[in-house]
């Protein structure tokens, strides 16, 4: 629902201090994302908004909350509007030219790190890095490990080596590429993830809610949402050490089929794990050449 030009002068005569400027927004957008928008527009910290919660605000402030609160009725990601998003530990920059990183690929990281112990210099490739969350995460994470990012995009591959460069991170290399096709011939490494676009072309959620806004290069591929996934498990070998691991995440109803793309290209010790909705998410898999 959108707020019409009186309603929103109505907004500016009632909606005068913090909590009144919160209600508001929570008739047409959830309570969490209003917290974030107001944090935002005012600059202040969620303490703030709880310790200063009869304070007025500007009516500058409750324009600029406003417009945000209209955008996000309409469907706009928070974090496209705040412009980052917490993943794991750290907060990324993000626009819409690249995802925005979900709590579920944050499974995938946590299935990584395990993987990589921080006495030797793992070499890590993340595939289709976006915004560099999962591989920048890892490479905070394990100073000792070389980390090589590749994303098509070049507005992400931006995006990811300024999130690299604002969080400190010496160990990540980003480059654009199409999946393999630029990393030397010969690069090896111990562990590949991705997170790649899965949903089906002609899946209906594309067209709702806050998909829409999202990068469709990112999201969605052909084959059923498969094409990607089968891309790089055809590929991968070629780029892994004896004994590497694949760690690809999926969609909620491909589990059966990486696995059989899996086998069919000779990892072994293929297992699913899921997300914190019991859903499987990730297909975990290694490969001795
Ligand atoms: N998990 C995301 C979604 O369904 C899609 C991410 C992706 O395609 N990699 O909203």
């Amino acid at each position: 629902m959108k707020l019409t030009a009186t309603d929103q002068k109505n907004t500016s005569s009632c909606s005068q201090t913090i909590v009144q400027a919160l209600a508001w927004a929570n008739r047409t957008i959830e309570a969490i994302d209003a917290r974030i928008l107001l944090q935002h527009a005012l600059q202040v910290n969620h303490a703030f908004l709880l310790t200063h919660a009869e304070d007025k605000l500007t009516a500058i402030q409750i324009k600029q909350f406003s417009n945000l609160v209209n955008q996000r009725a309409d469907g706009m990601p928070v974090a496209y509007l705040t412009g980052q998003r917490e993943f794991y530990d750290l907060i990324f920059k993000v626009t819409p030219a690249v995802l925005v990183p979900r709590p579920e690929t944050e499974l995938l990281v946590e299935l990584a790190l395990e993987t990589i112990t921080e006495n030797r210099p793992y070499s890590v490739l993340d595939l289709g890095t976006g915004s560099g969350a999962i591989a920048i995460t890892i490479a905070k994470h394990r100073p000792q490990a070389n980390v090589v990012a590749v994303d098509l995009s070049n507005d992400a591959v931006s995006i990811a080596q300024r999130n690299a460069h604002n969080l400190g991170t010496k160990n990540v290399c980003v480059i654009q590429s199409n999946w393999f096709e630029q990393l030397d011939a010969d690069a090896k490494f111990d562990l590949i993830v991705a997170n790649p676009p899965y949903v089906a072309e002609n899946d209906p959620h594309l067209q709702q809610g806050d998909l829409r806004f999202e990068p469709p290069l990112a999201l969605s591929t052909a084959d059923n949402g498969l094409s990607c996934i089968r891309h790089i498990i055809a590929n991968a070998a070629t780029f892994m050490i004896d004994g590497g691991r694949l760690l690809l995440e999926h969609g909620h109803d491909q589990s059966a089929d990486c696995r059989q793309l899996l086998e069919a290209s000779g990892f072994q010790r293929i297992k699913a794990h899921r997300d914190l909705a019991g859903i499987d998410r990730v297909c975990d898999s290694y490969y001795f050449v």
